[in-house]
């Protein structure tokens, strides 16, 4: 198809110093959680993305020297020369398809603990770091910071030979020495690299000259900068020294890429921030420059793209969880088929990956992280190998994905789906305070089996073991989901508690489905994640009185990962959630939660006319167990296996509810290799 003129813009190539990016789609920067550890996964990674249609396809941060090693997360790294092959890898992938490649050089200074390499941090003034130890960078004096430009600018020449296009000085998310060298309250100098705003910046403007000298001629030279820390004036502000740095400099970098800062409000999530939400903060840079201007703000829609462009606020629409999400976005808008996008719903399990070390993985995009060691494509998949028809009983994340994935490939398929409406825990937690972009896990899959033929949808059909026989289907996949239990059963406690088994008692299930408890209310969050913290805001806007209680040291503990611990905390707070942490419920009798210090055992008692139980879930696996009991019968009705996935075998994310279904669609005919399902990177390989 054609691709609508109204986009035609988003195409137009735009110049960036002394290369040309073929159009408007920048991914930038960001980090994937395999790094220098798995070189040949992120290359296939971004050449994927390339393939998919984006002009500039950047590394993750990548480090130039062990004075800023950044272990535990994997990062790419350019130390020394042996590092040279990793990365012409990811830049071969890239040039494949005719973009664009990008290395986002980085010295973490005072951000980092150097765990691996065990050299002393070093910032600009004697201050503790701030991730991961409790230890301290050391003062550099003015030798150091000739010896960090110099180690800068050997990386940019080992870069150029990877063969980079676009070379970044990096001052982003207050991990970058000269970020740390522009703030007044780490910057603490006397000399000319400190006091004045001019001082301050003295570092940035060196390195960004040192690499235009060193390899400009041939490379883009460019910079991020996080115009504001959102931290008021004791930080970098738009209004005032981040507006100063880019009239400082403004006609000094090849680009500017700009962001906020730190990583938490960068990458914000759906929940706390809507599609655009940096331009107040990134709009006055292009009237400053006449430098291209890339910038974020999880762009998925290409109207909203166009106006960015139109609007003068963006030369560049830039990207990385929309990229990660459907690695093809541009190529979608330009060849006429934007609804196939397959948007980013802003949850950040992408971001969890790197957080916790892990290769990235994505709710909507099962493909990503898999593409080396899977070789999984986000749109190519092998056709079918036979003529066995599949029942997939249940239309949630999980059972979408498979029905979706299985028809791509030519399968006949049937799905099955209790209620009338799709989309499972999507559906119901969609609705839920700041969720809504999650129905989109739904939305695209929905979208995509319309236009299927060979894939039947039947809703409000609850399907027995009878039923499932009769139908007779070669395979039967079951996608059936998972409850909430109600019994206090979690990670605290092993034993049901004293109490729960009253009216006024609900799980998350009950609440979604319209139940009203009365106030005062306590939600025991057990779980950890988004779903304690989401039924306790909405409670609090339903006019209850709310107490939440968890036994981890902060509400939704593992949102840590998602960048998303301190919204969390401020939004419940602010809305007058009383917070309750190091906690355990014990019991309650109908007015009073009983609680225990989960360090001392000591108990007290908080009112409680209602109690929410955010523990865990058991798979709904009554037909598979079913099935399961009676293999004579499956044989004479023509069913060669059953399959159980997503939460129906083990309660877990959405993102591993939709991977599970891809699996199953990809491993029908195929299966993955035993023992160990996936090619691993083995040291020394490149
Ligand atoms: P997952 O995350 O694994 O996809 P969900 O709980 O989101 O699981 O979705 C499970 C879906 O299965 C729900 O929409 C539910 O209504 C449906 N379902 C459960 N039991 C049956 C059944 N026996 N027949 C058809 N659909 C079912
Ligand atoms: Fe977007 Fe979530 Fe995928 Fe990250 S994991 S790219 S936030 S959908």
């Amino acid at each position: 198809m054609a691709r609508d003129p109204r986009y035609d813009i988003l195409f137009e190539p735009v110049k960036i110093g002394p290369v040309t990016a073929k159009n408007r789609f920048y991914q930038v920067p960001h980090c994937n959680g395999m790094g220098h550890t798995m070189p040949q996964a992120v290359a296939a990674m971004r050449g994927v993305k390339a393939e998919g249609g984006w002009a500039v396809i950047c590394t993750e941060e990548c480090e130039i020297h062990p004075s800023s090693d950044v272990a535990p997360a994997n990062e790419a790294r350019l130390w020394d020369d042996r590092d040279i092959p990793a990365q012409a890898r990811m830049t071969e992938a890239v040039h494949a398809h005719g973009a664009l490649a990008g290395v986002e050089l980085v010295h973490q200074g005072p951000a980092t603990a150097n765990r691996y390499s065990r050299e002393i941090p070093m910032g600009p003034s004697h201050l503790p770091v701030t991730r991961y130890d409790p230890v301290q960078a050391r003062a550099m004096d003015l030798s150091d910071i000739r010896e960090c430009r110099r180690w800068h600018r050997q990386a940019a020449l080992r870069a150029r030979k990877a063969g980079f296009d676009i070379i970044y000085v990096y001052a982003g998310h207050d991990l970058s020495l000269p970020m740390h060298f522009l703030q007044k309250r780490r910057n603490q100098r006397t000399d000319e690299y400190g006091g004045s705003l001019e001082n301050r910046a003295r570092f940035f403007r060196e390195l960004i000259e040192e690499t235009k000298e060193a390899v400009g001629d041939t490379c883009a030279v460019v910079v991020r900068l996080a115009v504001d820390e959102l931290l008021g004036p004791k930080g970098i502000t738009s209004a005032v020294e981040g507006r100063e740095v880019i009239e400082m400099l403004a006609e000094l970098p090849d680009l500017w890429d700009v962001n906020i800062s730190d990583w938490q409000n960068d990458s914000n999530t759906s929940r706390f921030a809507a599609e655009g939400y940096q331009e107040p903060y990134v709009a006055f840079v292009k009237k400053l420059t006449s430098k291209p201007v890339v910038g974020v703000g999880r762009f998925t829609s290409p109207d909203t793209m166009v106006a960015q462009i139109r609007g003068g606020i963006l030369d560049f629409i830039g990207a990385a969880r929309p990229s990660i999400a459907d690695p093809f976005l541009p190529k979608k808008i330009e060849d006429g088929r934007p609804e196939d996008i397959r948007e980013c719903i802003g949850c950040n399990i992408c971001v969890s990956g790197d957080n916790t070390s892990t290769p990235i993985r994505c709710t909507q995009n099962p493909t990503m992280g898999e593409e080396w060691r899977k070789s999984w494509h986000p749109e190519v998949i092998a056709p079918r190998a036979s003529d066995d028809t599949v029942l997939v009983v249940g239309a949630g994340p999980a059972g979408l994905e498979c029905a979706r994935a299985l028809g791509q490939r030519g399968y006949t398929v049937h799905l099955a789906e209790a209620g009338d409406e799709l989309g499972g825990r999507v559906a119901r937690e969609s609705r839920l305070p700041g969720l809504a972009a999650w129905g989109r896990v739904r939305d695209y899959r929905v979208q995509q089996l319309a236009n299927m033929a060979n894939v039947s949808l039947y809703r409000d059909s609850r399907l027995t073991a009878d039923h499932v026989r009769e139908f007779g289907a070669a395979r039967v996949v079951v996608a059936t989901g998972a409850a909430w239990r109600r019994d206090g059963i979690g990670r605290a406690n092993s034993e049901a508690l004293p109490g729960l088994d009253g009216s006024s008692v609900y799980a998350p299930d009950d609440i979604m489905a319209g139940a009203a408890p009365t106030g005062p209310v306590v939600v025991f969050d057990d779980d950890h994640f988004y779903m304690g913290g989401v039924l306790a805001e909405k409670l609090r806007r339903d006019g209850l009185e709310v107490t939440l209680i968890t036994p981890a040291l902060a509400a939704s503990a593992w949102t840590e990962y998602t960048l998303e611990l301190q919204h969390v905390q401020v939004r419940l707070l602010e809305l007058g959630v009383t917070i309750v942490a190091n906690r355990n419920l014990i019991a309650v009798d109908g007015a009073h939660a009983k609680i225990a210090c989960v360090f001392t055992g000591r108990e007290s008692e908080i009112p409680c006319a209602s109690l929410v139980t955010v523990t865990a879930r058991l798979p709904e696996e009554a037909l598979y167990r079913a099935l399961l009991a009676k293999p004579e019968a499956l044989a004479n009705a023509g069913i060669k296996n059953v399959t159980a996935i997503g939460d129906a075998l083990a309660p877990s994310t959405i993102a591993a509810a939709v991977y599970a279904g891809h699996r199953y669609a990809r491993e029908l005919d195929a299966p993955a290799p035993a023992p160990v399902p996936f090619a691993r990177e083995m040291p020394g390989e490149i």
